[in-house]
């Protein structure tokens, strides 16, 4: 059995999986883990390994060091990366900017164009960089390979992809909208196709991401025409701690007249809005709760999220002129029905019926909640972005 090796390096956190890359979507991987307070006093590895786990709690100061000892306890558990044969490594990308539209081999000449790309992407892009470095030294003899967020999007049509400023200004500062996501969108969305029994290329459909970060994409024939996310995956929907849209001039507002900084104005509007800012916690099952026991900021929270959500689904519709599947994915989209039901209520009329009963099911794969009659077919399909960069990766080290 040949294996990959997943890659998804944050600025304080490292996130790996082994999996076979040949595996069905819902299958268990070989090894998940996640290094965690990465530079702080104590850090934390927790691995699954064939589902049981091991944690460790020790100080680690770096990514290199991180890695290094996440391969040592695999290695005692006899599946680190010399032990079962990895045939390629694929690194998680945030930003591949204007120039990567599609995964790449990791050489050099790779690694300093994607450091290139840090001003598009100053938060995700350097922590990329730097699990690449360490990850190539420690296995210097299998193929890396750069799979990127923003991929999927990097043919939208110019009419979707440019914004309406300085057309100069745009092009010297790179401004334009990238989109995020897109190894999800792309890997859900080529699972609907089969489910309509239709070709690809003739289906048109609306992806939704809804996880703690969440976006939706307009799809037509495999070709992404359109994503809520922006030049920063600060836009479109309402987020677990992101506010998505806003009138850009609440920034002037905020730095000219409430006196706040701009570093102060990006943080309220990446980790302090969003489902938290307006009801305290980000999680749709508190959120849930919430609601139940009669909290209103939670209840009001909840339908500024579903408006948005509603605004971008009929916006998405008339972009494409007629659609063949909506599809939920994500932690929220996988789980929440009620969001699900929400997002999708009352719009008969447009040929979207959800059927109640199979909404109700827990997830558990890919599936169809809308009524036989819904011209509309309405999916809830999980995604495995570790299973589809394994995938791209493991075909591009052939
Ligand atoms: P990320 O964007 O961090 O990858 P996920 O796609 O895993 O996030 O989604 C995480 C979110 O999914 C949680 O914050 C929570 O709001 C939501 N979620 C997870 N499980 C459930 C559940 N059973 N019911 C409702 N919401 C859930």
């Amino acid at each position: 059995m040949t294996y990959a090796l997943v890659l998804n390096s944050g600025s304080s956190s490292i996130k790996f999986q082994l999996l076979d890359p040949s595996a069905d979507a819902n299958a268990e991987p070989l090894v998940s883990g996640l290094v965690e307070q990465i530079g702080e006093p104590v850090g934390v590895i927790a691995i699954k390994i064939r589902g049981e786990k091991v944690t460790v709690e020790e100080p680690i100061p770096n990514h290199s060091v991180g890695l290094e000892r996440s391969f040592e306890i695999l290695h005692e558990h006899g599946v680190g990366p010399h032990d079962v044969d990895v045939s390629a490594v694929g690194h998680r990308v945030v930003h591949g900017g204007k120039v990567f539209s599609a995964p790449e081999i990791i050489n050099d000449q790779v690694v300093e164009m994607i450091r290139d790309i840090i001003p598009l992407a100053p938060l995700h892009n350097p922590a990329n960089v730097d699990g690449i470095e360490v990850a190539r030294e420690m296995l210097p003899d299998i193929p890396h390979v750069a799979v990127f967020d923003t991929g999927f999007f990097a043919d939208m049509p110019p009419a979707a992809a440019l914004y309406a400023i300085n057309a100069e200004v745009a092009l010297e500062n790179g401004i334009r909208r990238y989109g995020f996501h897109g190894t999800s969108h792309e890997f859900v969305s080529q699972q609907v196709p089969p489910l309509l029994g239709k070709d690809p290329k003739d289906v048109h459909q609306i992806t939704l991401h809804l996880g703690n970060g969440a976006s939706c994409a307009a799809i037509r024939g495999g070709q992404a025409v359109d994503t809520s996310m922006g030049m920063t995956p600060l836009a479109g929907l309402v987020m677990g701690t992101r506010s998505g849209d806003i009138d850009p001039g609440i920034i002037f507002h905020l730095y000219r007249t409430a006196g706040l900084s701009i570093d102060e104005i990006d943080v309220l509007l990446n980790r302090k809005s969003g489902v938290k800012g307006l009801s305290g916690v980000n999680d749709f099952r508190a959120l849930h709760e919430m609601i139940e026991d009669g909290d209103t900021d939670a209840w009001s929270a909840y339908n500024i999220y579903i408006h948005q959500l509603r605004r971008y689904i009929g916006s998405y519709m008339i972009v494409l002129g007629h659609v063949d599947a909506i599809t939920f994915t994500a932690g929220v989209g996988e789980n929440a029905k009620f969001v699900r039901e929400d997002a999708l209520a009352g719009l008969e009329m447009y040929g979207i019926r959800i059927d109640k009963e199979r909404n109700a099911l827990p997830n558990d794969g890919a599936r169809e909640i809308s009524t036989d009659d819904s011209k509309v077919k309405v999916f809830v399909v999980p995604t495995n972005e570790e299973l589809a960069i394994a995938q791209k990766a493991t075909e591009l080290s052939k």
